[in-house]
């Protein structure tokens, strides 16, 4: 029989009368099948599910996971071969995250040992040495602090007292005169000393610098209370807060419950939202007990910060999607910020929700979360309405500061300079006048996104995407912002019919234009331009934050990359260029994204007393989007678009997922999903519905076709099904070698 993951101790597991002869592993391949090997007989430590070991496979050998042991096999014992290597003495993947793989590989249709191998950082899934810093630790517990008043025999006293004034770590058990480690175990056994693989928590409090919280107004308190009394159990929150309402002074104090009463908390950040400035906001608090994970960190400091969680040295992570796969022991609070944001979906191999991966985990865990944001996702705000989760709003700044007023400009037919219509230049000069600062938003990088011969008319596409050749005239280059493909301007391109070099005229405006024409515009003032050209590192971004707050810059121009997060107190005025390609964008999430984004550009106006104004140009001012965008009546438009998508039959309302398919040539992708479709239309009930195949929105990109096929449930359980109906489908498939197929359940891009 299998042992249920997680119930057994491994003590009891060396007990039972007879020992596992099977082991069932999850190894480190792209397979969708657990492979079973020979218990090995001379197996120092007894094999416990969850630790790595080594199996020998195909070609060679491979590392992989225990998902089970056995006293059976199905397959005959002489065609089984033994483990090669025990890696682990304990399990490096917990029962927590053992539960929480085996959930997501369910969910997401992946192969499990991808699952485990993903979770965990490179080093760790082959080397030895998980706890190699962490020796064992015992501490004093309550019980044993009032047992020192009982009568003792001399070396429980010795030890005890010892405990009292220090750690016992093992030197200090070497130290004794007697072997005390008898005597610890005993007292361990007694729960008067506490093991663990970490110095003391005892010394934390003082870390904590309590004299740095803030008291929080009327409507944090009441948000904060609300989550305090669900502290004990699951509960999914919707904090709803404008920016600057006080979201994250209230993950501060409920995190500080949490580390007083010993546990652990984890906190998503968007991947650009992760700045100096929000880091040193959780030291100013938490001190040394804070680790950060990200993508740009070094593999050894990656691997640091799973032991320091793991072995509980931290008490606080705050990391970016992948750290919602940490090993946190005592984890009692997970809080999503900016909960709406596109970054925490994985767009390659398992194409996972962080979001959702971190509900699903606090609801194993039986711990609240919270997923805060002044915008969140329809998905959130539907299940708010259902009742699944709790809705708490702030609807107010915290402190002085006051909601920005939000206009539209009506630009039909006005004449526009460098992209500014005459009443945002009125404003431009007005807020510079006041000795304010103001932003000019524009969400596309490079000097212009057209370059069109002069000669012939020809666009300069890019020869590996469906793409256009976007000018970067600094740099002098065209360049595709899918592929990187570098071209000089004047170079002769590829499907260029008149081969003229470099007699291109730059249609559109992108930021690198902008920031010219206003300083033509502007002389004198101090401008800045934030995007991806311009910060490559997240040190020049925070080195650049400083700046805009030291009030060295006048006018900030910038993409996507200011949107978030960052405070800045003097800008007062913020101008959005252009609002009419993203809202016409053809994606069914358009509104909804547009929306985000307005409210987040916002939010970087008025952060203080000031207050502050947001001027957005377009050409459809009477768009519905506008009239609850300018009375910040955010949750107004969210239920109209529910209904919308409701009526379409589009998620939240119903469940989507999308079958992606790649191949170098033009026809293979199409062909393989018609074919798949054609099986699957047969199995699957009628409530499920088979969209396209179809070309992708960008067929070519990276020199690869591209094309999808849609599924839509009315509900989760049908939509699994049918997944699973897939899946097996491709597996039989002799076509699925000829393509890179990947699945996207709840598909955010690229619809
Ligand atoms: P959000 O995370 O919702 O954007 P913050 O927690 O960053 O909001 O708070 C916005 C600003 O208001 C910060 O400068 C913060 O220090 C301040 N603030 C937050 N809560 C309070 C409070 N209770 N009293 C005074 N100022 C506060
Ligand atoms: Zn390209």
């Amino acid at each position: 029989m299998d042992y249920i993951p997680g119930t057994v101790e491994p003590r009891i597991a060396q007990l039972t009368v007879t020992a596992p002869r099977y082991v069932t592993v999850a190894v480190f391949a792209p397979l969708r099948t657990t492979f079973d090997y020979l218990y090995p007989a001379d197996c120092p430590i007894p094999l416990t599910i969850g630790c790595r070991v080594i199996v020998p496979f195909g070609r060679g050998p491979r590392p992989g996971i225990v998902v089970a042991l056995a006293q059976h096999s199905a397959i005959e014992p002489a065609r089984l071969k033994p483990i090669l290597e025990v890696i682990d003495p304990t399990p490096t993947i917990g029962p927590d995250l053992f539960g929480l793989a085996q959930w997501a590989a369910d969910y997401y249709h992946h192969p499990l040992g991808e699952v485990f191998e993903m979770m965990l950082p490179g080093r760790l899934r082959t080397q030895r040495a998980v706890t190699a810093k962490a020796a064992a630790h015992w501490s004093l517990t309550p019980a044993g602090h009032q047992s020192l008043t009982a009568t003792l025999g001399s070396r429980q006293r010795a030890v005890l007292e010892y405990a009292r004034a220090a750690d016992l770590t093992p030197p200090a058990l070497a130290a004794l005169p007697f072997d005390a480690r008898r005597v610890v175990r005993d007292l361990t056994a007694r729960g008067w000393l506490d093991q663990h693989l970490s110095p003391s928590t005892a010394v934390l409090p003082s870390l904590v610098d309590h004299a740095r919280f803030l008291a929080l107004n009327p409507t944090q308190q009441a948000s904060f209370e609300e989550i305090k009394r669900h502290a004990a159990h699951y509960r999914a929150f919707v904090l709803h807060g404008v920016t600057g309402s006080g979201k994250t002074e209230i993950y501060l104090q409920l995190i500080r419950e949490v580390i007083a009463n010993g546990g652990q908390a984890l906190v998503l950040i968007p991947e650009i939202g992760l700045t100096e400035q929000l880091v040193s906001r959780f030291r100013e608090r938490f001190g040394n007990r804070v680790a950060v994970v990200h993508s740009g960190l070094s593999e050894r400091s990656r691997v640091l910060a799973w032991q320091q969680a793991n072995t509980q040295v931290i008490q606080v992570l705050l990391g970016t999607r992948s750290a919602v796969w940490m090993p946190l022991p005592t984890l009692r609070l997970i809080v999503v910020d900016e909960e709406h944001d596109l970054s925490y979906k994985q767009q390659d191999g398992m194409r996972y929700s962080a979001r959702d991966v971190a509900v699903v985990r606090a609801h194993r865990a039986e711990i609240p979360v919270v997923l805060g944001s002044a915008t969140p996702s329809l998905e959130s705000l539907a299940n708010c309405e259902k009742g699944k989760y709790g809705y708490l709003e702030m609807q107010t700044r915290a402190g002085d500061a006051s909601l920005p007023t939000i206009k539209t400009v009506d630009i039909r037919g006005l004449v526009l300079r460098a992209g500014v219509s005459e009443p945002l230049d009125r404003a431009i000069t007005a807020c510079l006048a006041r000795g304010e600062q103001a932003l000019l938003f524009l969400n596309r990088r490079g000097y212009a996104p057209i370059a069109l011969c002069h000669q012939c008319g020809w666009i300069a596409t890019c020869a590996r995407c469906d793409a256009r050749l976007v000018v970067h005239k600094s740099r002098a280059r065209l360049i595709c912002h899918h592929c990187g493909t570098e071209r000089r301007l004047d170079a002769q391109l590829p499907g260029h019919p008149c081969g003229a070099g470099g007699d291109f005229v730059h249609l559109g405006l992108g930021t690198e234009q902008l920031e010219a024409a206003i300083e033509a515009a502007y002389p004198g003032r101090r401008i800045a331009r934030i995007d991806r050209d311009t910060m490559t590192t997240p040190r020049q971004l925070d080195a650049m934050f400083a700046q805009i707050r030291a009030r060295e810059v006048d006018i900030l121009i910038g993409t996507q990359m200011i949107a978030k997060g960052h405070d800045f107190a003097h800008v007062t005025l913020v101008g959005v260029i252009d609002a009419d390609s993203r809202l016409m964008a053809n994606d069914f999430r358009a509104e909804e994204k547009f929306a985000q984004l307005v409210a987040q550009v916002a939010g970087r106006a008025g952060r203080t007393t000031q207050h502050g104004v947001v001027l957005i140009q377009t050409h459809h001012p009477h768009h519905p989007i506008f009239e609850t965008l300018t009375s910040h009546r955010y949750l107004d438009f969210a239920r109209r678009a529910l209904a919308e998508r409701a009526a379409a039959e589009l998620p939240p309302s119903h469940v989507l997922a999308m079958v992606r398919a790649e191949a170098t040539d033009r026809a293979r992708p199409l062909e393989f999903l018609r074919e798949i479709a054609a099986v699957l239309r047969t199995r699957i009930p009628p409530t499920v519905i088979l969209g396209g195949p179809i070309p992708a929105p960008m067929e070519k990109r990276i020199g690869k076709f591209h094309a999808n096929l849609m599924l839509t449930a009315p509900d989760r359980s049908r939509l699994t099904r049918a997944l699973s109906t897939l899946v097996a489908i491709i597996e039989q498939s002799p076509n699925a070698k000829r393509v890179r197929w990947q699945l996207d359940i709840d598909a955010q891009e690229g619809i």
